[in-house]
């Protein structure tokens, strides 16, 4: 058995959308084809691979450094001999030959975009959905048929006023979801508490009386506070016990986050910018947050794949961290995949934005904010024809 063959593209994902921190005009994204050998059906098995949106297409890494070495190495090396497949643990090896510790930057989105192919085709190969792949070799446990999904979206763009963000978040609990997501920071604190108080009251609306709207409601600054801003919003956000507070200040700034979990009793989210076991560690060691109430948002599309995403949750192990506090970024396939085999606590979704990659399978509609699994094998973008058909007009 072997890889045959590693096809690289781009493609744009631009659209009008800010958060707090940036606009999406430029947004690109690379995917990969992973060609092997093993014939299903009569046809190569190929593994599909892509990246979260908020980084850009990784295009000079993949081919400089990361498919030549994946491409030189001897067939042999990249094996699981035992079930007759590759290993991806060796493949990520082979990738980060001769790669230095530390400084994950960017190279760490390039190597998850591998990582998502390979285990794609691992999956494949062996003929099962890749969570129930995950649950029979990592997890103790049966893997959940459906998973908890909250509505990201609420970002600002040009034009769009209050009216527009409660129609949008009001479309979300129709299509089936419990909690939304909307983002913060791009405007001042109290346009953005007007913002905030418009959504609440339309939640208050659509949920039954004596359910309080604010558990139905997150908020995500993208990073953009200074200490002392993160903390005036925590005071006007704390009497809304919302859902969760995301990402107050920079994602590296252990100390702001510690100093603000002092100072705010509700639940935070953050993590998705942390891209190494090693950072997590420093997370839950300096960043004063809670095991029990807050969450974790690591995305394994941005942040070296699986096998990366698997030490994570050893880190989380030894610092009594539930898998079940993970709800990754991203809003894809991938990670739903790793939230039913690894029993993570859910998944983002983003209703309508960074298509095709956001989104799950056509025929699985969000329902009382949960959605099922299918029986594709691998990861199932063949079950999401917008998908699929992208990969095939770059690959074909
Ligand atoms: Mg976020």
């Amino acid at each position: 058995m072997r890889i045959l063959q590693i096809k690289e593209n781009v493609v744009s994902i631009a659209s009008e959308i800010q958060n707090a921190y940036i606009d999406f005009s430029n947004m690109t994204v690379s995917i990969v084809a992973v060609v092997t050998d093993v014939i299903k059906e009569g046809k190569p098995v190929v593994g599909y691979g892509f990246h979260s949106n908020g980084r850009y297409a990784q295009s000079g890494l993949l081919r400089d450094r990361f498919l030549p070495r994946l491409i030189e190495a001897k067939p042999e090396q990249l094996l699981d001999e035992q079930r007759d497949n590759l290993d991806p643990f060796k493949i990520w090896n082979i990738l980060m030959t001769n790669e230095k510790p530390g400084g994950h930057g960017e190279r760490s989105v390039a190597v998850g975009v591998l990582d998502m192919a390979v285990w794609d085709a691992v999956a494949k190969i062996e003929e099962k959905p890749l969570y129930r792949l995950l649950a029979e070799r990592f997890n103790q446990e049966q893997p959940e048929e459906e998973v908890f999904v909250y509505a990201a979206g609420g970002y600002y763009y040009p034009g769009k006023g209050t009216d527009a963000l409660v129609r949008e978040m009001r479309g979300y609990l129709e299509d089936g979801y419990n909690v939304v997501k909307m983002k913060i920071g791009a405007a001042t604190l109290s346009e953005d508490m007007k913002r905030i108080e418009a959504v609440l009251k339309e939640l208050a609306n659509y949920f039954a009386a004596g359910d309080s709207p604010g558990g139905h409601l997150a908020v995500d600054a993208n990073g953009r506070f200074d200490l002392n801003t993160a903390l005036a919003y925590a005071r006007e956000l704390q009497p809304l016990n919302l859902f969760w507070y995301e990402e107050a200040g920079d994602p590296l700034d252990y100390h702001l986050q510690s100093e603000l979990a002092a100072a705010y009793d509700n639940p935070f989210a953050t993590g998705e910018n942390l891209f190494s076991h090693q950072d997590v560690a420093n997370l839950l060691r300096y960043g004063g947050l809670r095991p029990e109430q807050d969450y974790l948002q690591m995305d394994p599309a941005l942040a070296y794949g699986l096998v990366e995403y698997l030490r994570m949750l050893e880190i989380l192990e030894q610092f009594n961290w539930s898998p079940g506090r993970c709800i990754p970024h991203g809003g894809h396939q991938f990670a739903l995949h790793l939230a039913a085999g690894l029993g993570l606590g859910g998944n983002e979704s983003y209703p309508g934005v960074f298509q095709p990659f956001g989104g799950f399978a056509d025929a699985t509609p969000v329902h009382d904010g949960m959605i099922r699994l299918t029986d594709y094998p691998g990861v199932g973008f063949e079950a999401k024809a917008d998908l699929i058909n992208l990969f095939h007009k770059h690959f074909q």
